[in-house]
């Protein structure tokens, strides 16, 4: 007998992504008694035996798991969404693209508290003012009483914390005297006196080529447009951002401005709120949780104006978003490289293009990519060719290190011109991208190299603290006194790292402050900004850095920019390592001269005649990038066709190449006529951290065909007959082929 069927109102299943490496969303039902929550709630479900907090993508009215499997929600954690649709949408495209699974995407970029099923209320940001009542001038007879009175007056409205931050000393006392006496009030940081459309300072005057660029800007049509503005260093190009952000701050809008990872430094941030009255969010990595989570629901409900942050902030939630500026769109950070592969540039754009807003990418050293679109014409180019004000570019020289002697890498020439410039008072940036002492640590009786087992790269030898770390796994160990293999005392350092150049520096300028800038001298908290006050200071002193110094930054007093080692960058087989030597050499110059000073750029090298260097050197970045391109046509290289690699590793050097050759035999059979594949080959990282590595590349002439793939190509991965013994990765348009 057939059962018999009751009709109801029709049945609704909550489609769930929950954090779990499976690729799809899983249907539950609707906790009784309660509203369907909507796409964009967080839900409580149980999975297997866990509970986890997953997202709501959708209602469906049909779901393929049998009856008796499906369970209820287990609890409803937001009545209203915390992402709206159009985020939702953006992070469902980005899992498509990416091939990564949506609910391990929306993970990554939720602060933690909201990850965990925390509630999601904003607390209102207090802040304080001048009694606006008060026009008599008043008179208070404390200095710190009307250090704050002169602060608020020139800053409209400080929140206690940042006034402590500016008095250097804790404010609250104060305020309340003050408040006593009717002077300053307290008042929800929202709703406070300041108006976004009211500047703190006045723009800059633009110069001609600003204005063609702004005036450009402002010409369009409303919807998406993608600039690419491509001015050498120093030309301006922040002060463009600031004025067309302006425009949309007394729209009413909010702006998204990314960063490299290493740029968002106080001096960014204060650059921001030195020009506008406006709540500015900063996601940087000293935010604790519930900063950052207050940073993401102010910016979600509309009340932060500007949302500065890294790669991540892509994701932020904007309700008014009207403007997106990606700064030094060039730079790698924007990619992220383990987990969820996405590039924080292409996300945005498509962001930009959903909601029909432009996006304005900026760099002096464009990437390929996007030179090539703008070349294109798929974005529109705005240049400057001049730096602004009175500061001129670099003349920059190469010193053949072939004629001389050197010391702890730097030659004779070089060492007379650093003192030169301390002579006139001036500041020195010496440039070695390699940290710690010496990148070897030899035996000069057996040959000996201290190398790391775990990925057969030789050790990089440390002083401070003395030790042997391996800069691909962090295995570290101490620094052995005789060889291990012949017990001879003949250890010696090879090669050159920040420390040794520092120290030679130091003990050559012993009346200079010399200050190593590298990851490991800036790794406890204020590090950093104390250095940096050194160098804001202006007093002549010697920078010894690696790429943290090459970008961005804004050193008016140093005159003399030296590149210690131009050539590792010269000979790499990475398709890519050209374009980055030509972006970094430009960078780490273009900080020299940046104000009325004229500034030089030496370039040590034993290839002074190598066609790279020299058509940097003489023409610059712009045309080098151009002619640069003209080869990846004809070499079939991206941004010419697309690349998707497949990155396999496992405790044994056969499997993951084994594995591979199994899902590139199958990849052949429903392979479309365009595709191409390279490998499997052994990653030319062969061994990290332990564990073997092999690759795979797709190569395609249209995204699409790759994408078309890519559903299978995780299904191949998926029944690959090795996968249990295998780990294998997908990254898309992937920048790392090591
Ligand atoms: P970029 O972002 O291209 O490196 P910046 O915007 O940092 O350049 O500008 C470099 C310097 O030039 C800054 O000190 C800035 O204040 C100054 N500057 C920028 N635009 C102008 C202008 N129109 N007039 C005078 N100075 C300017
Ligand atoms: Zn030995
Ligand atoms: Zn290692």
């Amino acid at each position: 007998a057939s059962p018999l069927v009751k009709r109801v109102s029709p049945q609704f299943f909550v489609q769930v992504a929950v954090p779990s490496p499976l690729r799809r969303t899983f249907d539950y039902l609707p906790l009784a008694e309660h509203p369907l929550p909507k796409p964009g709630c967080r839900v409580t479900v149980s999975f297997g035996r866990q509970e986890l907090t997953g997202l709501v993508t959708g209602l469906s009215t049909e779901t393929d798991v049998p009856a008796e499997k499906l369970r209820p929600l287990v609890a409803i954690l937001d009545e209203e969404p915390l992402l709206d649709e159009h985020l939702l949408a953006l992070y469902r495209w980005a899992s498509n693209y990416y091939l990564f699974p949506l609910g391990m995407a929306l993970q990554t970029a939720l602060p933690k508290q909201l990850r965990e099923g925390l509630t999601s209320t904003l607390a209102t940001p207090m802040a304080w003012q001048l009694v606006r009542k008060n026009n008599t001038e008043h008179k208070v007879r404390s200095s710190q009483h009307q250090k704050i009175l002169d602060l608020l007056a020139s800053y409209q409205v400080l929140t206690a914390k940042e006034l402590s931050v500016l008095l250097n000393k804790p404010a609250r006392a104060a305020l309340l005297s003050l408040q006593a006496k009717q002077l300053v009030e307290e008042v929800p940081l929202s709703s406070a006196a300041a108006t976004t459309a009211q500047l703190a300072t006045q723009p800059l005057t633009p110069d001609d080529e600003q204005a063609a660029a702004l005036s450009t800007l402002r010409a369009a049509k409303p919807g998406f447009h993608c600039y690419l503005l491509e001015g050498i260093t120093g030309s301006g190009k922040t002060e463009v951002y600031l004025q067309l952000i302006h425009d949309m701050l007394t729209k009413g809008k909010q702006v998204l401005v990314l960063v490299p990872e290493i740029n968002l430094t106080p001096q960014t941030i204060e650059r921001f709120s030195r020009r506008f009255n406006a709540r500015i969010v900063a996601f940087h990595s000293g935010l604790t949780d519930k900063q950052r989570l207050q940073g993401w629901l102010e910016a979600r409900d509309g009340s932060a104006h500007i949302v500065i942050g890294t790669r991540s902030a892509v994701f932020t939630p904007l309700a008014k978003l009207g403007l997106i500026v990606i700064d030094e769109e060039h730079d790698d950070s924007y990619k992220q490289q383990d987990g969820f592969r996405y590039s924080a540039r292409d996300v945005a754009i498509y962001r930009a293009n959903m909601l029909k807003i432009p996006v304005l990418l900026g760099s002096a050293t464009p990437s390929l990519e996007s030179l090539h679109s703008a070349l294109s014409g798929r974005f529109q180019l705005l240049s400057l060719t001049k730096r602004a004000g009175n500061a001129r570019l670099p003349t920059i020289r190469m010193l053949d290190l072939k004629m001389q002697k050197t010391q702890a890498g730097i030659s004779e020439l070089l060492l007379a011109e650093i003192a030169a410039t301390l002579s006139k008072r001036e500041q020195v940036l010496v440039f070695l991208n390699r940290r710690g002492f010496a990148p070897v640590l030899l035996c000069r009786d057996c040959g000996w190299i201290a190398h790391c087992d775990r990925c057969e790269r030789s050790y990089t030898l440390h002083q401070q603290p003395a030790q042997l770390r391996c800069h691909h796994c962090d295995a570290q160990r101490p620094v052995p006194r005789h060889c291990p293999s012949c017990r001879s005392p003949a250890l010696e350092a090879m090669g050159l790292g920040t420390e040794r150049s520092t120290g030679y520096l130091t003990e050559q300028f012993p009346d200079f402050p010399v200050l190593r800038i590298d990851r490991d001298s800036t790794r406890a908290v204020g590090k950093l900004d104390t250095m940096m006050e050194t160098i804001h200071s202006g007093i002549p002193c010697i920078l010894v850095g690696t790429q943290m110094l090459a970008k961005g930054h804004h050193f008016p007093r140093v005159s003399l920019v030296a590149v210690l080692d131009a050539d590792s960058g010269l000979f790499s087989a990475d398709f890519r390592a050209q374009e980055n030597l030509g972006q970094l050499l430009t960078q780490v110059a273009g900080r020299a001269g940046r104000s009325d000073i004229h500034g030089q750029v030496l370039v040590q090298t034993y290839y002074p005649n190598h066609p790279a260097l020299q058509q940097l050197a003489a023409q610059g970045y712009g045309s080098f990038a151009r002619q640069l391109l003209q080869e990846r046509a004809l070499g079939h290289l991206p941004p010419y066709v697309h690349f998707m690699l497949v990155r396999a590793e496992a405790n044994q050097p056969q499997l993951p190449l084994d594995f591979l050759r199994e899902l590139a035999e199958q990849l052949w059979q429903e392979a479309p006529r365009e595709l191409k594949l390279f490998g499997p080959m052994p990653s030319p990282f062969l061994k990290k951290a332990g564990v073997f590595r092999a690759q795979l590349v797709l190569q395609a002439p249209k995204r699409s065909i790759l994408q078309k793939l890519g559903a299978s190509l995780l299904n191949l991965i998926e029944t690959n007959s090795l996968n249990r013994k295998v780990r294998a990765l997908v990254d898309v348009d992937p920048i790392d082929f090591s």
